[in-house]
């Protein structure tokens, strides 16, 4: 089968080559079709007209996602859908227009095994990771299922990118390739919760542009370790040593992603903390306000902590952004994708 989108339009090339004797002329009028114009009536365009039995063949092997939305909700504008997968897997991702601009954010596995103690999808567990297809499917859902346009994809919703490092820096490929979605790696940022080796092993690949987003949450190896366990495997020091060797472009940032937790991570002095550890490193900090979910033991904290925690650490001389999270009645936020109810076994 010719798993399409799990391919750039010059592998797809590759494979007609292989398999019909045909070539890029073919391959790119395929990928127009599927990921420029979210049709499968290939064989009605010129370029297949002319080769009917080539596009009967074509039919036959083309192997396309069998994933299916079934569910939507929205809030505020904010539009989160619900897949199932081929193994009947739910995963979830969020649409989120914001000043112009539409933002996806995607999962990148079913469950997470990272066990985030602040995290619907940490209580889920891990199930497994996404495969390329089942990631690009979430692109191709929000542009032709539901009609939105995306202008920047974070990977931001269930599961750990890093975690699954080979399917999520394929999707990057298919998702950036300019004969389909034509979406820079700039328009792509890849969020991790301080996955050490996953930092180093996209480092290596040297994907220009790409960004990067560390949930850093606590600036002590004491209180990171109690709400995100990864900080055993990966502590405070390691990942900074990661961070210090990403290669960030001139003018770039790694962003740092700070929920903030009442009376847990909201002190001056874990502000004071969080500015000595970003020393030295290009960073932009957004703080998000925490969002409860399921059978969270946090609470949210009010708006003047939250402004008052920004305030510190701008006066701490860091570029800080105060994240406004929606879509919490839809349970679409930050942290509050999945549910225990999905199901899952395995966790850190
Ligand atoms: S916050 Fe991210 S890494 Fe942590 S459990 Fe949730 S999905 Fe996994």
């Amino acid at each position: 089968m010719l798993n399409l989108f799990a391919l750039t339009c010059e592998e797809v090339a590759g494979e007609m080559s292989r398999r019909y004797g045909k070539g890029m002329y073919h391959a790119a009028a395929l990928y127009r079709e599927i990921f420029k114009k979210g049709s499968t009536s290939f064989a009605k365009t010129i370029e297949f007209s002319r080769s009917p039995s080539l596009a009967v063949q074509l039919a036959g092997d083309l192997r396309l996602p069998s994933c299916r939305i079934i569910a939507t909700q929205e809030e505020e504008g904010v539009l989160k859908f619900a897949s199932a997968l081929a193994d009947d897997r739910t995963i979830e991702s969020v649409i989120i227009p914001a000043r112009g601009r539409t933002t996806l954010c995607v999962s990148s596995q079913v469950g997470c095994r990272m066990g985030c103690r602040f995290c619907a999808t940490g209580e889920m567990g891990y199930v497994r990771n996404l495969t390329v297809e089942e990631i690009v499917w979430q692109v191709h859902a929000a542009r032709f299922k539901l009609n939105r346009r995306v202008d920047n994809i974070v990977f931001m919703g269930m599961g750990e990118p890093l975690d699954n490092l080979a399917n999520v820096t394929g999707a990057v490929r298919v998702i950036g390739d300019q004969r389909g979605f034509d979406m820079a790696p700039s328009h792509i940022t890849v969020s991790t919760a301080g996955h050490a080796d996953g930092i180093r092993d996209l480092a290596a690949l040297n994907i220009r542009k790409l960004r990067l987003a560390v949930s850093l949450n606590a600036s002590n190896d004491e209180l990171r370790t109690r709400l995100m366990p990864i900080n055993q495997r990966y502590p405070l020091s390691r990942i900074k040593q990661e961070l210090l060797a990403f290669p960030v472009e001139k003018g770039g940032v790694i962003f740092i992603e700070y929920v903030l937790l009442e009376g847990i991570n909201d002190s001056r002095e874990d502000a004071i903390g969080l500015a000595r550890y970003l020393t030295g490193l290009p960073v932009r900090v957004n703080v998000i306000a925490f969002n409860p979910s399921g059978s969270n033991i946090y609470t949210a904290p009010g708006e003047e902590n939250v402004r008052r925690f920004c305030g510190w650490l701008a006066g701490e001389k860091l570029f800080v952004r105060l994240r406004r999270s929606r879509g919490q009645a839809i349970m679409a936020a930050c942290g509050q994708l999945g549910s225990a109810a999905l199901g899952g076994e395995e966790k850190l």
